[in-house]
């Protein structure tokens, strides 16, 4: 893919980027260093003008927000958290796919005396879930274990990401209630979207053609 300007892209280590390489290779872009063992936060890429940032997955809507990044591969979880302010979302990527849940122990039961305590790394969708179906909800904040909380009396419920539920099952915990589907998607910053109109159409292209390819292959 030949570019006129320079683009950077967002991405988080883990599950996103594994699974948003091969998308990203269709394009011709590939890091030039093992992610594996990395270091860097700034990586070259097989494009010249192409560079990848590497930062936490909660972070990748605000640097494209921003305009530190042109674009940017998230979580629609991260993205409804952080309210999308700034972002074009073009592109559903299909990858990391999981659901965002409301779960719990078997036996949970609504307390008499006090407002249902829910433990959430997700404390704005999680109150905008239990707003709309107009329970009051005292949220809990959490940024990791949410399915210990449960467990030790710190909360009722938990709203966190499910993909195959081995972790609710090992730890004794029950799906109760799915909020919404999660994948990850493509985000790009609304300026660059007007200045670098061409390049990001062509890039856009070849993802949604790498998507597609994916989606037959399964
Ligand atoms: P599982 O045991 O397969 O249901 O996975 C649940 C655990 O993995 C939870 O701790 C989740 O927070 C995390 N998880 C599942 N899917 C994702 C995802 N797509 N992105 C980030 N974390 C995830």
């Amino acid at each position: 893919m030949n570019l006129s300007a320079p683009l950077t892209i967002a991405l988080s280590k883990g599950r996103i980027i594994q699974q948003a390489l091969p998308l990203l290779a269709h394009a011709g872009i590939a890091p030039l260093e093992d992610l594996g063992t990395s270091r860097k936060l700034i990586l070259e890429t097989t494009n010249p003008l192409v560079k990848f940032v590497i930062i936490r997955a909660s972070d990748v809507p605000t640097y494209v927000q921003y305009g530190a990044a042109d674009l940017g591969v998230s979580g629609k979880d991260v993205l409804l958290e952080h309210g999308g302010e700034g972002l074009y979302e073009p592109l559903d990527l299909g990858i990391a796919r999981c659901r965002l849940m409301v779960a719990g122990l078997p036996d949970a039961r609504v307390p008499a005396s006090r407002r249902l305590r829910i433990a959430t790394k997700y404390v704005r969708t999680a109150e905008r879930h239990f707003a709309a179906k107009g329970q009051q909800v005292e949220i809990i904040k959490l940024y990791g274990s949410m399915e210990l909380a449960p467990l030790v009396g710190l909360a009722d419920l938990i709203v966190d990401l499910v993909e195959t539920g081995n972790t609710l099952k090992a730890n004794g915990l029950v799906p109760l209630e799915q909020i919404v589907e999660i994948s990850s998607r493509l985000v790009v910053n609304k300026a660059s979207w007007k200045m670098k109109h061409e390049d990001l159409t062509t890039l856009l292209g070849l993802l949604r053609e790498a998507v597609a390819d994916r989606c037959l292959g399964q």
